[in-house]
């Protein structure tokens, strides 16, 4: 039997998503982000549901990604956003996101020496401080555009804090990437497609939305706004990720029995004590460590004592009737109980994406 995390993937919720999406974006089209195998929860069904749906284009971060989405038969067009290699962009016609000009000029003289042209998008910074051409960049990409092997079918940049409430920096930038549009017009170039919003401007801010946007985390039914999703211009979301993980073993322990590692906790009465096989080698930090709660019968029980490598203690006192066949819920719904990467993410000062890629890519994934 699997021991770790199990985690069931409602494709029903991610074509649900998919479509708030839509509905905010308007005319834009949507290129959907599925890198880190699509946020942990499995890029090649995700993608093939997010296709289905009405996805214009996918996204991952590395051609390894891309080539893995080939494989699986997707023929969707698909944009690499970091360090694409030139053989496999070429070989799986993919579409690379060049982020300086001496990338850019050798692509397009290799492409012109196969005697072929390959459409890219071109990056931007406009605050982010990542990647992306920063020095004069209309000059560089009107140096781009003029050359054989290639066509600039995409500008586009990211924003580094769409999801604070104060949207003045987010303002800086999409003026930027404006004025850069206009210069780009005002000398003839005309460009297929401009981009530059994730989730949070997705949601909140529509002037940035342009031709396309580039949502990740709404997709997977979490935002990361200060706000919440709902308030989030209507749009509401289904958390895509069950995390289940199997009770191992249960017992009655006498008060003051000693809990875990370092003995951190301490049982102040005769305890009920749960062990579950999710550790943190399982993704679930030791920063859970007395900091967290789990779902069992629609109930919540505390970890108690230190998260270790394989295992983890869970507090089941409170609970009437629990038995080793129980599901323990990490991440989901449990009668009228719900525990979110949200929450979780909190507790230890993290963000949801790190919560769902750290759980998500070592689970056994059921897809429903
Ligand atoms: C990850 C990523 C996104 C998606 O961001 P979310 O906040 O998950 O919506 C969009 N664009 C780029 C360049 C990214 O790296």
């Amino acid at each position: 039997m699997h021991r770790g995390i199990i985690a069931d993937i409602d494709l029903g919720a991610v074509s649900a998503n998919l479509r708030a999406v839509k509905a905010l974006a308007g005319h834009s089209a949507v290129i959907a982000v599925v890198k880190a195998d699509a946020y942990g929860h499995g890029a090649v069904e995700v993608s093939e549901t997010l296709v289905g749906a009405g996805a214009d284009y996918l996204a991952v971060a590395f051609t390894a990604e891309a080539v893995k989405l080939r494989e699986a038969g997707i023929t969707a067009p698909i944009i690499v956003l970091f360090d694409p290699d030139l053989g496999d962009i070429l070989k799986y016609c993919l579409i690379p996101v060049l982020s300086d000009c001496k990338t850019a000029l050798a692509f397009a003289r290799e492409a012109e020496r196969r005697k072929t042209r390959i459409p890219v998008h071109i990056k931007v910074d406009t605050g982010m401080g990542r990647l992306g051409l920063t020095d004069r960049p209309a000059n560089q990409i009107l140096e781009i555009a003029a050359e054989k092997g290639i066509v600039v079918e995409g500008i586009m940049s990211h924003l580094s804090e769409a999801d604070i409430a104060d949207p003045s920096f987010t303002k800086t930038q999409l003026d930027a990437f404006t004025a850069l549009k206009m210069e780009l017009l005002k000398n003839g170039l005309h460009i297929k497609m401009f981009h530059i919003a994730n989730s949070a401007a997705v949601m909140n801010i529509p002037e940035a939305h342009f031709d396309a946007v580039r949502p990740g985390l709404m997709l997977y039914g979490y935002s990361s706004c200060d706000r919440t999703a709902k308030a989030s211009h209507g749009a509401s979301l289904q958390p895509v990720m069950t995390a289940k993980a199997r009770l191992i073993s249960l017992r009655r322990l006498q008060t003051g029995t000693p809990i875990s590692y370092a003995r951190t906790f301490v049982a102040k009465r005769e305890s009920l004590i749960g062990v579950i096989a999710i550790g943190y080698a399982d993704g679930f930090s030791t920063r859970f460590s007395n900091n967290a709660e789990v779902l069992v019968k629609g109930k919540r029980a505390p970890v108690v004592g230190r998260v270790c490598m394989d295992v983890t203690m869970i507090d089941l006192t409170e609970i009437e009737g629990v038995t080793e066949i129980d599901d323990v819920v990490i991440i989901g719904r449990q009668g009228t109980e719900s525990i979110g990467a949200s929450e979780l993410a909190k507790r230890i000062q993290t963000i949801p994406y790190e919560i769902l890629t750290s759980l998500g890519s070592r689970a056994k994934r059921r897809y429903l």
